[in-house]
């Protein structure tokens, strides 16, 4: 047990590659016990819980609110867990899942940054086991949609993938021969901080000319805002929706107008998918994947946004008519797939139990609960 750990400590390269296969994960897909695992997909309003099977099917999905920021991490925990209590009580869980919007580390244990969270260097998935009793991973958002777009999604069959997720911003996953790629220290995939116009629009990454200020949500709004606060003639179809209140434009909103063929709307989509392709041939340039994924809500403009993208990509492309072009295609899964993801992800380390265990367990969780609460403690 401890041999791997001690020579590790010795700063042995051997012993390094040992360890490293026994902290990730040791199972493919392909071996994974077929039970049933909760996923849970942490967003910056919402938390999606949902019991899935080894196809890929939703059982059951609850929601809640996301707690604010300004709340402790122990808050986070018991909205957790209260939401993988209650889907128990209807279902076998053998292990559970979470996809959150942050920084995660390689082990997939601590949490190191999440925008919308009190997280800073949390141990959650420790936490959370010694509370749920069963086995728990933790990964990031984009990673865990990813996983689910390759095993049920658009990215079947694939061997070489990356996943693009075009939501305010832009969240970004590898996958390669059944494996995500998270990098040495588990933040690879952040392709929506690429700078692609030095100097550009400043970042609340804290730089300027992100990629994610050209293709993303937050672009969309900003231009169509601009274009309607300046009371620009094109944006006059625009400015009539929101009945002057130019707050009020929504990424929806624009993709519901140039679905209905407001040129305005339609240019806007050109324009962000003319740098979602610039960006995809950059990210070809570096990993040359086989497909791109396109997936997150700006997505559902559909070919308004992936038809540019495309030649875009065809024109940017490095060695373009001499190498063969990866597939750029939208994800099938919908807001579902982070979710559905990390129960999939966490099969990997699920544990086969006798139920009659793991209700125990669950009753201790109650009982300290309803005690806290009755003590009135905090
Ligand atoms: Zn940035």
């Amino acid at each position: 047990m401890s041999t791997y750990r001690d020579f590790a400590n010795r700063g042995s390269a051997r012993a390094t590659v040992l360890r490293t296969v026994g902290t990730r994960e040791r199972r493919s897909h392909l071996t994974a016990p077929r039970v049933p695992t909760v996923g849970i997909d942490i967003g910056g309003t919402k938390v999606m819980a949902g019991v899935v099977d080894a196809d890929g099917v939703i059982l059951e999905k609850i929601k809640t609110e996301t707690p604010d920021k300004s709340k402790s991490a122990k808050v986070v925990e018991d909205v957790i867990t209260e939401l993988v209590l209650d889907l128990s009580d209807r279902h076998d869980v053998h292990a559970v899942g979470i996809g959150a919007a942050g920084w995660v580390d390689a082990d997939r244990s601590r949490v190191l940054f999440a925008p919308h969270l009190a997280w800073r260097d949390e141990p959650l998935r420790d936490a959370l086991q010694a509370r749920l009793a069963v086995p728990v991973m933790v990964d990031n958002d984009a990673n865990t949609a990813a996983w689910a777009e390759w095993r049920f999604g658009a990215g079947r069959g694939e061997d070489h993938l990356v996943m693009i997720t075009l939501g305010t911003g832009i969240g970004g996953a590898i996958l390669e021969d059944g494996r995500v790629k998270r990098g040495k220290y588990g933040v690879a995939g952040e392709f929506g901080h690429m700078q692609v116009v030095p100097g550009g629009h400043r970042c609340p990454c804290g730089n300027r000319g992100c990629w994610e200020q050209y293709s993303s949500g937050n672009a969309l709004v900003r231009e169509a805002r601009e274009l309607a606060a300046a009371d620009s003639p094109v944006a006059y179809n625009l400015i009539e929706r929101v009945k002057g209140n130019v707050g009020d434009v929504t990424g929806p909103l624009i993709t519901e107008l140039a679905r209905e063929g407001d040129a305005m709307c339609i240019e806007l989509f050109q324009d962000i998918g003319q740098w979602l392709g610039v960006g995809i041939a950059n990210l070809a340039a570096a990993l040359d994947p086989a497909c791109f994924v396109i997936g997150g809500g700006v997505s559902a403009a559909d070919d308004l946004l992936i038809g540019p993208a495309r030649d875009a990509f065809k024109r940017q492309l490095t060695g373009r008519g001499y190498r063969p072009e990866a597939r750029i295609v939208k994800a099938e899964l919908g807001p579902e797939a982070g979710m559905v993801g990390a129960a999939d992800l966490s099969r990997l380390i699920a544990r086969r139990f006798r139920r009659a265990n793991r209700r125990r367990v669950e009753r201790n969780e109650r009982y300290a609960r309803s005690s806290r609460t009755t003590q009135g403690s905090p």
